[in-house]
């Protein structure tokens, strides 16, 4: 099933007629640094027809708090391909990030974050590293989803789904086959979390095993960001989900020494948005000192994604040439490296004078080799029997005897339904607790229907109906317990579909 990848002769429509693409300056130096792009795209032939939009901190201090006019919704929606400035969000209540409403109301499930050293031009410990972060950018613990439950114990769901790693998982191989990557490595918690990171790695292997010509492997994240920013010429491309992938995009842009240099795309199944990595740099705003690089690697990502590779190469390459001969803006120009520091608007032409050229030394760009847009196949979702086989249920209780609530809840026992375990912040605290586990007022009590007990395993459990759950909550507040939420047990095809606590 590797017969995905490019919208059908992208290149050839691309030749015939100019792109709409929806463009965004945004804030601070971002007018700057489009307009210092757009005149390259321009000069090295992109065929694209830009449609400016507003969005930003004017369209914020109108009074519309999402940052974006409705008009501009519309551009974007019928485009849907955005070069996007960076955006000033106001401080204060009351005003969403315009970036996650982008990446959220248009499903842009995948941030894909090259950083390549350019060393000796640009001073790096790294001189050999050339990594791809793609992260996934709509689940897991960003869903939002957060609430306080007792005085003591606030909670945020973390969510990852099928649907949501095969995307993502799909992206990185496709991603690594079209630009020709040799291995995608795979970064997870899975010895902890082994339900959700533990999907995402086994969506890894699953999908990873259509592409046997990549190179592949599975890190756990501590340790592969520790060796991230220590070795990053030991990875290529990179895929993870949403935190971690936020964290280490990051201190790989900043390793590199790239804060100002690198581009990002946010794309999603039908509409994808490029721009810097950098904010709007307010410090500088207006003075003709920013670096536009950040753009510009933004900009030759999308003239890749909308098939028209060739001229992507000839930007790279020229932009790569003009920090190759020491044209450098103020932030990464140092004396003895650099030749000249230049503004904005200079580096700008010294990169339409390169166009046609490539880089001596530094790596030449090489997207024309690539398919371009990289289309994922639609979820199918496969059946499975489910069968509800107990209930998780979380107790508001300020006192501290475990053994009291244990022993009450054992006598309280309901319609099939035994207490098998009580767990304080995931530890193990009934039966057979230690009196030095520190517990708080958030106790999760786990009722389930056992079948058959086997010896130092897990019980064989038995099937039951919500009917039972429902009783059990009303006898537990009936005797007077403070039930703040619940959580079924399920089994997936006979597989335990929820972890042990700790100690169980
Ligand atoms: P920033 O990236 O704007 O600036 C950090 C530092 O880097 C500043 O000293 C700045 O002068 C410098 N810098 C950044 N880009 C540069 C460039 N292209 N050339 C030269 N120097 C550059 O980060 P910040 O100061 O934390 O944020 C400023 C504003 O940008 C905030 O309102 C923030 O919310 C917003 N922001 C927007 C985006 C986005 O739209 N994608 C991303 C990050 C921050």
């Amino acid at each position: 099933m590797k017969s995905l990848s490019v919208q059908p002769n992208a290149s050839e429509v691309s030749k015939k007629k100019a792109v709409k693409i929806a463009v965004a300056k945004g804030d601070g130096i971002g007018p700057e640094i489009m307009d210092a792009t757009l005149k390259i795209l321009d000069a090295a032939g992109a065929m694209i027809k830009p449609e400016f939009i507003e969005v930003g901190n004017s369209v914020y201090l109108s009074g519309n708090s999402s940052g974006i006019t409705s008009a501009a919704w519309d551009v974007v929606r019928e485009n849907k391909v955005i070069l996007k400035g960076p955006i000033t969000t106001p401080q204060g209540k009351g005003y969403k990030s315009l970036n996650v409403t982008l990446r959220k109301s248009l499903g842009l499930f995948a941030n894909v974050r090259p950083v390549m050293s350019l060393s000796p031009y640009v001073q790096t410990n790294f001189p050999e590293m050339d990594v791809v972060v793609i992260r996934e950018n709509e689940e897991d613990l960003y869903a939002g989803i957060e609430h306080r439950q007792t005085q003591d114990v606030v909670q945020c769901l973390k969510l990852i789904t099928r649907p949501g790693c095969e995307r993502i998982v799909r992206y990185a191989f496709e991603y690594a086959s079209a630009y020709d990557r040799s291995k995608v490595t795979c970064m997870v918690k899975d010895n902890i979390m082994k339900l959700t990171d533990g999907l995402f790695h086994k969506v890894f292997e699953e999908i990873g095993a259509e592409y046997p010509e990549i190179e592949k492997d599975v890190q756990i994240i501590d340790i592969a960001s520790a060796r991230l920013a220590t070795r990053p010429e030991d990875y290529d491309v990179i895929v993870t989900s949403n935190l971690y992938g936020d964290i280490i995009s990051d201190v790989a842009a900043e390793i590199v020494g790239s804060v100002g240099l690198a581009g990002s795309a946010n794309i999603g199944t039908d509409i994808a948005m490029f721009e810097a990595i950098h904010g709007s740099a307010p410090d500088i705003a207006g003075l003709n000192l920013a670096n536009p690089s950040g753009l510009i690697n933004a900009a030759v990502m999308m003239l890749a994604h909308i098939g028209q590779q060739t001229v992507a190469d000839k930007v790279k390459n020229a932009w790569l040439a003009t920090i190759e001969h020491g044209y450098h803006t103020k932030d990464i120009f140092t004396q003895g490296r650099s030749t000249k520091k230049v503004s904005t608007d200079h580096f700008a032409e010294q990169v339409i004078e390169r166009l046609g050229t490539a880089p001596e030394n530094l790596k030449k760009s090489t997207l024309s080799k690539g398919n371009g847009q990289i289309v994922i196949p639609e979820f199918s979702r496969k059946p499975v029997e489910k069968k509800l086989v107990g209930v998780d249920v979380f107790l508001d209780w300020a006192e501290k005897d475990t053994n009291k609530l244990g022993e009450a809840l054992d006598a309280l026992g309901s319609y099939n339904l035994q207490l098998k375990m009580i767990t304080n912040r995931g530890v193990k605290v009934y039966p057979h607790g230690i009196p030095e586990t520190f517990c708080t007022d958030h106790w999760r009590c786990r009722f389930v229907s056992v079948k058959a007990r086997i010896a130092n395993d897990e019980p064989i459990y038995q099937e039951i109906n919500y009917e039972q759950v429902v009783a059990l909550l009303s006898r537990l507040n009936s005797s007077g317990f403070d039930v703040i939420k619940t959580e079924n047990l399920y089994e997936f095809d006979g597989k335990r579909g929820f972890s042990l606590g700790q100690g169980e």
